[in-house]
């Protein structure tokens, strides 16, 4: 049983993490999205609500893919949590260049304090590749439409987030 951990804080979930997603459950047998708590980020949806959207979409992904998704919110350190919930693979998307430099250094440190768990990157289809929550967000605070970058589910909660 392959066990992968996909963290993320989802501040909403977009197609680029469904993407993400979709793809990752080829590679595992059980994939878990560790919603993280992220205070310091300040998110804009409660984890609550940034639980029940990821909640949603994964199902919609496991009626295509079978397998299984569990979201799992998490407060603790990253690899930590991977322990906790019995993975051996932790997955990442890359977006662009700028991405590379922090997960680098994750990689580095998460080997560190375990070397059993293997970081895999993951890359979304070319017209996902550039969608990021914080620019959904900016777009949708400014009244611009987000249609083409989160689920209709999302789209939706970021109108009413920000009427
Ligand atoms: P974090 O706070 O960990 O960066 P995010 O919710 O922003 O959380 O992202 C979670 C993961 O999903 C990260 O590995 C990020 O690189 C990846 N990701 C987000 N959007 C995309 C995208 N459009 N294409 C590929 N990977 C993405």
């Amino acid at each position: 049983m392959r066990i992968g951990l996909y963290p993320g804080t989802f501040d909403p979930v977009t197609l680029g993490h469904t993407d993400i997603i979709q793809r990752a459950m080829a590679l595992v047998d059980r994939l878990v999205i560790g919603v993280a708590i992220n205070r310091d980020k300040g998110p804009l949806f409660s984890l609550e609500e940034r639980v029940a959207m990821v909640k949603a979409e994964a199902g919609a992904i496991l009626a295509r893919t079978g397998g299984e998704i569990v979201v799992h919110p998490f407060e603790n350190l990253l690899i930590d949590c991977a322990r906790d919930v019995g993975a051996t693979i932790i997955l990442r998307g890359l977006r662009a260049v700028a991405d590379f430099e922090y997960e680098f250094q994750m990689v580095g440190m998460n080997r560190a304090m375990d070397s059993s768990i293997e970081t895999v990157f993951l890359m979304a289809d070319a017209r996902r590749q550039a969608i990021a929550s914080k620019l959904v967000k900016e777009i949708a605070r400014l009244g611009g439409d987000v249609s083409k970058f989160v689920p209709p589910p999302v789209c939706t909660a970021l109108t009413a987030k920000y009427a």
